[in-house]
């Protein structure tokens, strides 16, 4: 999908905004020779911007506006080295919380909803975006945060809130405590947005099942305001996003190179309006495609495929590339299996190859043996790999409230 003309002239306003500054970018893209953009060709002349380049400008390189209009920063945890910071003025507060905003309009909710936000509130930008969005919108936020799951419900309960924001992995675990605890006729929920991480779909069934809830994806990262960029509408056939504040190209995350509409690879965003901290083609590493046409909800808002995986989260065995969602594709396939798995990967220098090990959790009525025998075989035709399969009881593996680590790679490189 080519810039339109809106949104070229905004990325030549920031460019010509941004050289104009000492940031970080004002300086690449000066000594680069860029002095504004006037067609498609010219931007995509414009290198890509990535997670690499905002921890070489740590902690506030990156900052395009003098520091009294910065009134927030908000940071990424990164897995490894220093965290990113990302400054905000007060106009990029609010855009973010007219989209977060547009995102629960999206889903069908409104002013009448009671939204129970369950991801954090701090440094990063989960908890304050849901809260902020909502009450943009006009909603009742029960600002929980994560833990303390006795409260949660409690307050589920009292309160009869309609609608939980939660991590993936938090609403599995919430669902399964209802479930223990007998209490699914005393929870109010309709809609459940969930974010931040890729999950199968056996996952999504048992969620919207236990929890009674619609589900919606919502999509975004730190680095671009936060989660709130956009989310799937009710026809659910991919995830609207706010082309008026980014600009999305997909691109081979190998070669670099601009993939037409409809071909998956690595999402890069624009922003279009950021003031604190503008991005010019970052590299988001989640990979995804562009729905091409129109969605038959009528809204104009362009399309992105549910996120396929991340391209750091790919792991390769026996020089096979693999993401986590094929992992849960064939797990999906398996019966009584749950949805939680993990997988350690190391290598066996006696005999120079990888071991995969894969551990899943089933349920006591089927025979470990033969899910483990049948998941080993599914793994051989769909993924040419044949690992160890190990198979423990449901509710043996960790549950966590923050994004689960699922592939454990032992291997030194
Ligand atoms: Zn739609």
């Amino acid at each position: 999908m080519k810039l339109n003309e809106v949104q070229l002239s905004l990325v030549d306003k920031q460019i010509k905004r941004l050289i104009q500054t000492d940031s970080y970018y004002g300086k690449m893209y000066k000594e680069a020779g860029f002095t504004g953009i006037s067609s498609q060709e010219e931007f995509e002349k414009i290198p890509f911007s990535s997670k690499a380049d905002l921890r070489n400008a740590y902690p506030l390189g990156i900052q395009a506006v003098p520091d009294e209009e910065v009134v927030r920063i908000h940071s990424s945890s990164g897995t490894t080295g220093k965290p990113v910071i990302i400054p905000y003025t007060a106009k990029d507060v609010d855009d973010w919380a007219i989209m977060f905003a547009r995102c629960y309009e999206t889903a069908g909710i409104t002013k009448k909803d009671r939204i129970q936000i369950t991801p954090g509130y701090g440094l990063w930008t989960a908890g304050i975006g849901f809260q902020a969005g909502c009450e943009k919108l006009g909603a009742m936020a029960v600002p929980m945060g994560p833990g303390n799951t006795d409260k949660q419900l409690q307050m589920m309960v009292d309160l009869k809130s309609t609608v939980i924001t939660a991590t993936s992995s938090y609403a599995l675990l919430l669902a399964e405590e209802i479930n223990k605890r007998g209490l699914k006729d005393q929870i109010h929920l309709k809609k459940g947005i969930f974010g931040s991480e890729r999950w199968s779909e056996k996952m999504r069934e048992y969620i919207h099942r236990e929890l009674g809830v619609e589900l919606y994806d919502i999509y975004g990262l730190t680095e671009i305001y936060g989660p709130g960029i956009g989310i799937n509408c009710p026809e659910q056939r991919g995830m609207h996003y706010w082309d008026d504040y980014i600009y999305i190209e997909i691109i081979d995350p190998k070669t670099g190179e601009v993939l037409p509409d409809g071909e998956e690879g690595e999402i890069v965003i624009t922003t279009l309006v950021k003031e604190g901290a503008p991005l010019i083609r970052f590299r988001t590493h989640d990979i995804s495609r562009i729905i091409p046409g129109e969605c038959v909800c009528g809204r104009k808002y362009p399309r992105l495929d549910i996120i396929k995986g991340r391209s750091d989260d790919m792991f390769k065995v026996h020089g096979v590339n693999m993401f986590p969602s094929q992992v849960e594709e064939i797990l999906g396939l398996v019966d009584g299996v749950s949805s939680e798995y993990n997988i350690n990967i190391a290598h066996d220098d006696t005999k120079n190859r990888d071991v995969i090990l894969v551990t899943v959790e089933a349920e006591g009525r089927v025979d470990f043996e033969q899910t483990g025998n049948k998941i080993k075989e599914l793994f051989k035709s769909k993924m040419s790999v044949t690992p160890k399969i190990t198979v423990v009881p449901i509710g043996t593996l960790p549950r966590t409230e923050k994004k689960a680590k699922r592939i454990i790679d032992h291997r030194e490189n």
